[in-house]
Protein backbone atom coordinates (compact mmCIF):
# COMPACT_ATOMS: atom_id res chain seq x y z
CA UNK A 1 0.00 0.00 0.00
CA UNK A 2 1.15 3.23 -1.08
CA UNK A 3 0.95 6.39 2.03
CA UNK A 4 -0.60 8.84 0.03
CA UNK A 5 0.47 12.56 0.95
CA UNK A 6 -1.64 15.61 0.15
CA UNK A 7 -0.39 19.32 1.00
CA UNK A 8 -2.52 21.89 0.71
CA UNK A 9 -0.34 24.74 0.41
CA UNK A 10 0.04 28.50 -1.01
CA UNK A 11 3.58 27.47 -1.69
CA UNK A 12 3.52 23.99 -3.39
CA UNK A 13 6.81 24.71 -5.08
CA UNK A 14 8.33 23.85 -1.73
CA UNK A 15 7.57 20.52 -2.06
CA UNK A 16 8.88 17.26 -2.37
CA UNK A 17 11.95 19.87 -1.77
CA UNK A 18 14.06 17.81 0.66
CA UNK A 19 11.81 14.73 0.49
CA UNK A 20 13.25 14.47 -3.06
CA UNK A 21 16.68 13.05 -1.78
CA UNK A 22 18.14 10.60 0.32
CA UNK A 23 15.70 7.96 2.03
CA UNK A 24 12.49 9.89 1.38
CA UNK A 25 13.60 10.68 -2.12
CA UNK A 26 14.43 6.90 -2.94
CA UNK A 27 11.22 6.05 -1.22
CA UNK A 28 8.93 8.14 -3.59
CA UNK A 29 10.84 7.04 -6.60
CA UNK A 30 9.97 3.22 -5.13
CA UNK A 31 6.53 4.44 -4.71
CA UNK A 32 6.29 3.58 -1.28
CA UNK A 33 4.61 6.73 -0.66
CA UNK A 34 3.06 9.19 -3.40
CA UNK A 35 2.65 13.20 -2.95
CA UNK A 36 0.22 15.37 -4.59
CA UNK A 37 -0.06 19.14 -3.63
CA UNK A 38 -3.09 21.31 -3.97
CA UNK A 39 -2.60 25.02 -5.33
CA UNK A 40 -4.83 26.85 -2.28
CA UNK A 41 -5.54 29.62 -4.03
CA UNK A 42 -6.73 27.96 -7.10
CA UNK A 43 -10.10 27.64 -4.40
CA UNK A 44 -10.50 31.17 -4.08
CA UNK A 45 -13.48 32.28 -6.48
CA UNK A 46 -12.89 35.52 -6.27
CA UNK A 47 -11.80 38.19 -9.25
CA UNK A 48 -8.65 38.54 -7.30
CA UNK A 49 -8.27 35.07 -6.47
CA UNK A 50 -7.93 36.15 -2.92
CA UNK A 51 -6.87 33.50 -0.16
CA UNK A 52 -6.34 36.24 3.00
CA UNK A 53 -8.28 39.03 4.30
CA UNK A 54 -7.28 41.82 7.37
CA UNK A 55 -7.98 39.99 10.79
CA UNK A 56 -11.43 40.87 12.43
CA UNK A 57 -10.76 43.31 15.52
CA UNK A 58 -7.60 44.44 14.09
CA UNK A 59 -4.11 43.98 14.53
CA UNK A 60 -1.45 43.30 12.36
CA UNK A 61 -1.06 40.73 9.37
CA UNK A 62 -3.31 38.59 7.41
CA UNK A 63 -5.85 35.51 7.85
CA UNK A 64 -6.74 33.06 5.74
CA UNK A 65 -10.27 32.90 4.50
CA UNK A 66 -12.28 29.79 6.08
CA UNK A 67 -14.37 29.43 2.70
CA UNK A 68 -11.37 29.04 0.59
CA UNK A 69 -9.62 26.59 3.19
CA UNK A 70 -12.60 24.68 2.91
CA UNK A 71 -13.24 24.56 -0.84
CA UNK A 72 -9.29 23.01 -0.72
CA UNK A 73 -10.15 20.82 2.12
CA UNK A 74 -13.46 19.81 0.42
CA UNK A 75 -11.45 18.77 -2.84
CA UNK A 76 -8.81 17.06 -1.35
CA UNK A 77 -11.25 14.76 0.40
CA UNK A 78 -13.08 13.77 -2.29
CA UNK A 79 -9.61 12.50 -4.00
CA UNK A 80 -8.87 10.90 -0.80
CA UNK A 81 -11.41 9.53 1.71
CA UNK A 82 -10.79 8.74 5.07
CA UNK A 83 -7.39 10.44 5.60
CA UNK A 84 -7.05 12.52 8.38
CA UNK A 85 -6.36 16.35 7.51
CA UNK A 86 -4.30 17.82 9.94
CA UNK A 87 -3.75 21.77 9.88
CA UNK A 88 -0.32 23.00 10.85
CA UNK A 89 -0.63 25.19 13.77
CA UNK A 90 1.35 26.67 16.61
CA UNK A 91 -2.05 26.54 18.45
CA UNK A 92 -2.09 23.00 17.63
CA UNK A 93 -1.41 19.45 20.04
CA UNK A 94 2.26 19.15 20.08
CA UNK A 95 3.39 16.18 17.40
CA UNK A 96 4.48 12.92 18.80
CA UNK A 97 6.40 10.23 17.82
CA UNK A 98 3.27 7.91 18.76
CA UNK A 99 0.88 9.89 16.30
CA UNK A 100 3.47 10.22 13.95
CA UNK A 101 3.41 5.92 14.37
CA UNK A 102 -0.22 6.21 13.65
CA UNK A 103 0.12 8.05 10.84
CA UNK A 104 2.89 6.00 9.23
CA UNK A 105 0.34 2.99 9.54
CA UNK A 106 -2.54 4.40 8.17
CA UNK A 107 -3.19 5.44 4.51
CA UNK A 108 -1.54 9.07 4.43
CA UNK A 109 -2.26 12.20 5.33
CA UNK A 110 -3.48 15.51 4.14
CA UNK A 111 -1.74 18.68 5.60
CA UNK A 112 -2.88 22.23 5.73
CA UNK A 113 -0.22 24.66 5.57
CA UNK A 114 -0.85 28.60 7.23
CA UNK A 115 0.60 31.26 6.08
CA UNK A 116 0.47 34.94 7.60
CA UNK A 117 -1.28 34.62 11.05
CA UNK A 118 -2.55 31.75 10.21
CA UNK A 119 -6.46 30.79 9.81
CA UNK A 120 -9.70 31.71 10.27
CA UNK A 121 -10.52 29.23 13.20
CA UNK A 122 -13.80 28.96 12.02
CA UNK A 123 -12.47 26.36 9.62
CA UNK A 124 -11.82 24.03 12.75
CA UNK A 125 -15.87 24.32 13.88
CA UNK A 126 -16.75 23.79 9.94
CA UNK A 127 -14.45 20.61 8.70
CA UNK A 128 -12.69 17.72 10.75
CA UNK A 129 -9.43 19.00 11.19
CA UNK A 130 -6.62 18.07 13.67
CA UNK A 131 -4.37 20.85 14.45
CA UNK A 132 -0.60 20.36 15.35
CA UNK A 133 2.20 22.06 16.43
CA UNK A 134 6.01 20.39 15.56
CA UNK A 135 7.12 22.48 19.00
CA UNK A 136 6.83 25.48 21.22
CA UNK A 137 8.19 27.90 17.55
CA UNK A 138 7.04 30.18 15.51
CA UNK A 139 7.22 29.27 11.46
CA UNK A 140 6.83 32.03 8.99
CA UNK A 141 4.26 29.18 7.44
CA UNK A 142 3.07 25.57 7.71
CA UNK A 143 5.38 24.39 4.98
CA UNK A 144 8.37 23.23 6.86
CA UNK A 145 6.20 21.85 9.35
CA UNK A 146 4.46 19.78 6.74
CA UNK A 147 8.30 18.54 5.42
CA UNK A 148 9.06 18.00 8.91
CA UNK A 149 6.14 15.73 9.57
CA UNK A 150 6.02 13.75 6.30
CA UNK A 151 9.95 12.69 6.80
CA UNK A 152 9.06 11.70 10.45
CA UNK A 153 6.01 9.26 9.07
CA UNK A 154 8.09 8.19 5.56
CA UNK A 155 11.26 6.84 7.45
CA UNK A 156 8.89 4.36 9.55
CA UNK A 157 7.06 3.06 6.52
CA UNK A 158 8.04 -0.73 5.62
CA UNK A 159 10.81 -1.03 3.19
CA UNK A 160 12.49 2.73 3.79
CA UNK A 161 14.83 1.89 6.54
CA UNK A 162 17.51 -0.26 6.16
CA UNK A 163 17.99 -1.67 9.65
CA UNK A 164 14.36 -2.25 11.00
CA UNK A 165 15.60 -2.18 14.17
CA UNK A 166 16.96 1.08 14.03
CA UNK A 167 14.00 2.53 14.70
CA UNK A 168 12.29 0.45 17.69
CA UNK A 169 14.94 2.06 20.40
CA UNK A 170 14.79 5.53 19.42
CA UNK A 171 14.32 8.50 21.43
CA UNK A 172 10.53 8.57 22.78
CA UNK A 173 9.89 5.25 21.48
CA UNK A 174 10.04 3.47 25.06
CA UNK A 175 8.89 6.92 26.22
CA UNK A 176 12.71 7.55 27.29
CA UNK A 177 15.46 9.62 25.10
CA UNK A 178 18.15 7.31 23.16
CA UNK A 179 21.57 6.46 25.23
CA UNK A 180 24.37 8.08 23.36
CA UNK A 181 26.09 7.01 20.43
CA UNK A 182 30.17 6.38 20.02
CA UNK A 183 31.74 5.08 16.85
CA UNK A 184 35.81 5.35 15.87
CA UNK A 185 38.82 6.41 16.72
CA UNK A 186 38.70 4.65 20.17
CA UNK A 187 40.09 8.13 21.56
CA UNK A 188 39.41 11.67 19.99
CA UNK A 189 41.22 14.67 21.64
CA UNK A 190 41.95 12.73 24.70
CA UNK A 191 38.15 11.65 25.15
CA UNK A 192 37.64 8.06 25.52
CA UNK A 193 34.86 5.77 24.12
CA UNK A 194 33.04 4.16 27.51
CA UNK A 195 34.65 1.09 28.25
CA UNK A 196 31.64 -0.89 28.38
CA UNK A 197 30.88 -0.59 24.74
CA UNK A 198 34.06 -1.87 23.68
CA UNK A 199 33.86 -5.30 26.34
CA UNK A 200 32.12 -7.34 23.55
CA UNK A 201 29.88 -8.13 26.89
CA UNK A 202 25.93 -7.24 25.73
CA UNK A 203 24.40 -7.95 28.41
CA UNK A 204 26.73 -5.34 30.03
CA UNK A 205 26.20 -2.97 27.03
CA UNK A 206 22.79 -3.37 27.25
CA UNK A 207 22.58 -2.68 31.15
CA UNK A 208 24.67 0.70 30.24
CA UNK A 209 22.55 2.14 27.51
CA UNK A 210 19.01 1.41 29.48
CA UNK A 211 20.89 3.04 32.22
CA UNK A 212 22.04 6.19 30.35
CA UNK A 213 18.88 6.52 28.98
CA UNK A 214 17.32 6.50 31.83
CA UNK A 215 19.53 9.10 33.40
CA UNK A 216 19.79 11.50 30.06
CA UNK A 217 15.91 11.76 29.88
CA UNK A 218 15.76 12.09 33.46
CA UNK A 219 18.58 15.58 33.36
CA UNK A 220 17.42 16.40 30.17
CA UNK A 221 13.45 16.23 29.97
CA UNK A 222 11.96 15.61 33.24
CA UNK A 223 8.63 16.21 31.42
CA UNK A 224 9.33 12.93 29.73
CA UNK A 225 10.59 11.23 32.93
CA UNK A 226 7.72 12.15 34.92
CA UNK A 227 5.54 10.32 32.12
CA UNK A 228 7.86 7.62 32.06
CA UNK A 229 7.58 6.87 35.56
CA UNK A 230 3.93 7.06 35.75
CA UNK A 231 3.19 4.83 33.17
N1 LIG B 1 -0.13 34.04 14.46
C1 LIG B 1 0.13 32.64 14.69
C2 LIG B 1 1.42 32.21 13.99
C3 LIG B 1 1.31 32.17 12.49
S1 LIG B 1 2.77 31.55 11.78
C4 LIG B 1 0.27 32.38 16.18
O1 LIG B 1 0.87 33.21 16.87
O2 LIG B 1 -0.19 31.32 16.66
C5 LIG B 1 2.22 31.19 10.15
C6 LIG B 1 1.92 29.73 9.87
O3 LIG B 1 3.09 28.96 10.10
C7 LIG B 1 0.85 29.09 10.74
O4 LIG B 1 -0.44 29.30 10.23
C8 LIG B 1 1.23 27.63 10.68
O5 LIG B 1 0.70 26.98 9.54
C9 LIG B 1 2.76 27.67 10.54
N2 LIG B 1 3.43 27.41 11.82
C10 LIG B 1 4.14 28.30 12.54
N3 LIG B 1 4.65 27.74 13.66
C11 LIG B 1 4.24 26.45 13.66
C12 LIG B 1 4.43 25.37 14.56
N4 LIG B 1 5.13 25.49 15.68
N5 LIG B 1 3.88 24.17 14.25
C13 LIG B 1 3.15 24.02 13.11
N6 LIG B 1 2.93 25.03 12.22
C14 LIG B 1 3.48 26.23 12.48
Amino acid sequence: MTFAATVLTLYPEMFPGPLGVSLAGRALEEQRWSLKTLQIRDFSTGKHRTVDETPAGGGAGMVLKADVLAACIDHATTLQPHCPVLAMTPRGKPITQSRVRELAAGPGVMILCGRFEGFDERIFLGRQVEEVSVGDIVLSGGEPAALMLLDACIRLLPGVMGAPSSGTEESFEQGLLEYPHYTRPAEWEGYAIPEVLRSGDHAKIAAWRKQRSEEDTRARRPDLWERYKRD
